[in-house]
């Protein structure tokens, strides 16, 4: 009854066979232990290079990752309580105090600048000073870097000016300071009675400025200066003495490189009084942070702070509570022209 459905299978299943016979055959002659060669792929272990590009009117701003730490609890100076909260948010999440290293190059169309260099291989141990090679991965060069501005001259944002021997790693770019700042750390004077473990600040600034003094590139600028046409110079003093911010302004549109205001955002910006070990004037430092956080607060402006939790260490600041929040820029492969 049902014969002529069975045929058929019968006959459709002896073909499939041949079929995979031949099929098999053919593969043979080619194709030697499929099987072994998955089982070899490798693990890669790395990760994408280390920039994120954005627009800010007609200026191109790519954040260059240099390298993450962790920021001890001991590096902070608040009041039990805070410091208490601070322990146990931490035991709940230990993340929570880890810190990105970040510079930021600005193409502006005219100059390529670069802002903060990164530790380079003065700081970190070896976690840091990836700077140069994502420069690289971002289609650039460091001899086509023209101007360097540093907010400060601790080694976590100028090591990567400098070789260990002494070697120009931006052959070609003029290097622009505040004057107190590179008065300061420079001093033979101050080095000699400064703190023995404040002594390695002096020795590798003055180890990495000495390069770029001997080429004639290293300017110290006491604030009156036009140095790039639509860039303000934002004095922050405090966290060290010539700590000084850079803002862009293009098409209505702005950036902020505020250097160290903050180095443990998830606490500092619920608690902008907690201060760091190395703020050289603490009371300075905090009053510096309270009165920058709340004009932003209050402003649409992109911020660039080298040490926030996350790469691409962009972000804007909102009010909240009796603190800031922050509202992160967030890494996509998608280029938006109109950002
Ligand atoms: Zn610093
Ligand atoms: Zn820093």
């Amino acid at each position: 009854m049902s014969s002529p459905v069975v045929s058929s299978r019968n006959v459709l299943k002896r073909n499939s066979m041949r079929f995979v016979a031949a099929l098999m055959a053919v593969l043979a002659g080619f194709v030697a232990g499929p099987n072994a060669a998955l089982d070899a792929a490798p693990q890669h272990r790395d990760q994408v290079p280390g920039f994120y590009r954005l627009k800010v009117g007609d200026l191109e701003v790519t954040a260059l990752y240099d390298g993450t730490g962790v920021f001890d609890p001991h590096w902070l100076n608040g009041t039990k309580a805070t410091m208490d909260g601070v322990a146990k948010a931490q035991h709940e999440d230990p993340h929570m105090l880890d810190v990105v290293d970040t510079g930021f190059l600005v193409n502006t169309g005219k100059h390529l600048i670069l802002v903060d260099a990164g530790a380079g291989t003065w700081w970190g141990g070896g976690a840091l000073g990836r700077l140069a090679g994502s420069l690289r991965s971002a289609g650039y060069a460091p001899e086509e870097v023209d101007i360097v501005l540093v907010t400060h001259l601790h080694s976590d944002h100028v090591g990567g000016l400098t070789t260990q021997d002494g070697k120009r790693v931006f052959p070609n770019a003029d290097v622009y300071v505040a004057k107190a700042e590179s008065d300061f750390w420079l001093s033979a004077e101050i080095a000699a009675k400064a703190p023995k473990d404040a002594q390695p600040f002096f020795q590798s600034a003055q180890a990495i400025a000495a390069p770029y003094i001997k080429a004639g590139k290293w300017h110290a600028f006491t604030g009156s200066e036009q140095i790039v046409d639509g860039m303000q110079l934002v004095p922050l003093p405090g966290h060290t003495p010539g700590h000084t911010g850079y803002e862009f302004s293009s098409k209505g549109q702005k950036i902020l490189f505020w250097g160290d205001i903050i180095h443990a955002q998830r606490v500092q910006l619920q608690h902008p009084e907690v201060t760091a070990i190395f703020d050289i004037d603490q009371t300075a430092a905090a009053a510096t942070r309270h009165q920058l956080l709340s004009k932003l607060a209050g402003e649409d402006v992109l911020i660039a702070a080298p040490h926030t939790s996350l790469f691409p260490a962009l972000g804007r600041l909102h009010k909240e509570g009796s603190g800031y929040s922050w509202v992160p820029v967030v890494f996509t492969d998608q280029w938006d022209e109109n950002h």
